[in-house]
């Protein structure tokens, strides 16, 4: 066992509470990838070895908790036809489904690295992976195998949407969903969720789906109100999911009870971004003493982005959160949306998962929109 004394910190970033317990000239001890011990450098224990910090800042890394981004090909052309003056649809999916099942696995396994290479090379320590490309029981079950191969946390998402050849046959594939797609699919995933919204799936079909889910011991979040106020925030808080996701279109009644059971909203801006939508205003969340977690919902055809900087730049730009806020959320939130108390925060006995920024201040971070240079250690171990 070695003893890494991380030395001559400017600025500390431990998220100890929601002001991000800053400790300015800090240091930390890192040792079998947990942090033992993190304060100040006066006080700072010596040990086997050291990293110099340069004066720069550390953060806890990035806590990704909204990725679908085991998929094949892309959506160029969507784009092009959105920003030429179309509107987004939820069936654009249907083009990535088809690219996904004719994709081998290691085709799927080689886009999904570059794309983790590139989430954690600015700052991402934890992802979590949806399926929801495959719509049939052998392709979502593979996409999850894969899945598990980058992070425990991988999402089983059957009912993003039902696929063209079960159009006529919806009831018949939710059946198949909450049954054999479900069986298959469980034990390559910690989570379940469902697109509920206008065009994918109605709150009472979310809701079997979730339950079903829940019963094969599966933890469950949902994508809710991105395209309208549909229910889908209400139906978290009903069922008491860990995190609802999108929340563009949200009632103050449902930012009550959002609040009351504790369930993260979860917010996208890379979504609305791309699809020149409409940002819901991070204050009202705020407001309403709702814990909120920033993701990069990486995915082809509504938000293909890693970098979890320019989602901070962009929540603080078009959502009116301030960087105190947005750092939060885009670590610790995403871990409490994880249900994670490992992660998301550099105290005693948390993981090793941190970014040496070159930079005197988080604020760097949205500032520059990520374009700093870093060291991101994971588990202690520093990537190259
Ligand atoms: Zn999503």
């Amino acid at each position: 066992m070695t003893a890494t004394l991380i030395s001559n910190i400017g600025e500390l970033v431990t998220n100890s509470d929601k002001d991000l317990g800053i400790v300015n000239d800090a240091a930390l001890v890192i040792e079998n990838g947990k942090v033992i011990w993190a304060g100040s450098a006066r006080s700072a224990p010596s040990a086997d070895a050291k990293i110099d910090a340069d004066g720069g800042c550390v953060t806890p890394g990035f806590v990704d908790s909204h990725t679908h981004l085991i998929f094949a090909g892309d959506r160029s052309k969507d784009y092009e036809a959105r920003m030429s003056g179309g509107s987004y649809a939820s069936g654009g999916i249907n083009t990535t489904v088809a690219a996904v099942r004719n994709s081998s696995d290691d085709e799927l396994r080689a886009n999904a690295k570059q794309l983790v290479e590139q989430a954690s090379s600015a700052g991402t320590t934890t992802l979590e992976i949806k399926s929801g490309y495959g719509l049939n029981v052998e392709t979502e079950a593979r996409v999850l195998r894969i899945a598990r191969e980058f992070t425990d946390e991988t999402t089983f998402l059957g009912a993003h949407l039902v696929p063209k050849e079960s159009a006529d046959n919806r009831n018949e594939y939710i059946e198949l969903v909450k049954g054999k797609m479900l069986d298959a699919c469980a034990p390559h995933s910690r989570w379940i969720d469902v697109f509920c919204d206008k065009g994918a799936f109605t709150v009472d079909e979310a809701r079997e789906v979730l339950q079903a889910g829940i019963a094969k011991g599966l933890k469950g979040r949902i994508h809710g109100n991105q395209l309208g106020d549909t229910g889908g925030a209400d139906l978290a808080a009903e069922l008491g999911l860990a995190s609802v996701d999108h929340c563009t279109h949200v009632s103050d009644k449902a930012l009550e009870a959002l609040a009351a059971k504790k369930v993260v909203a979860t917010l996208l801006p890379g979504a609305e971004f791309f699809t020149r939508s409409p940002y819901p205003d991070a204050r009202r969340f705020l407001q309403f003493g709702v814990t909120v977690a920033l993701a990069s919902d990486c995915n082809p055809g509504s938000s293909f982005l890693t970098s979890m900087p320019l989602v901070m730049a962009l929540a603080i730009r078009e959502m009116h959160m301030n960087p105190k806020e947005a750092l939060y959320a885009a670590t610790k939130g995403g871990a409490m949306a994880l249900q994670r108390d490992d992660i998301g925060h550099l105290i005693v006995g948390s993981t090793a998962d941190l970014v040496i920024w070159d930079a005197p201040s988080y604020l760097h971070i949205p500032y520059r929109m990520g374009e700093i240079k870093s060291r991101v250690f994971i588990g202690g171990d520093e990537r190259i």
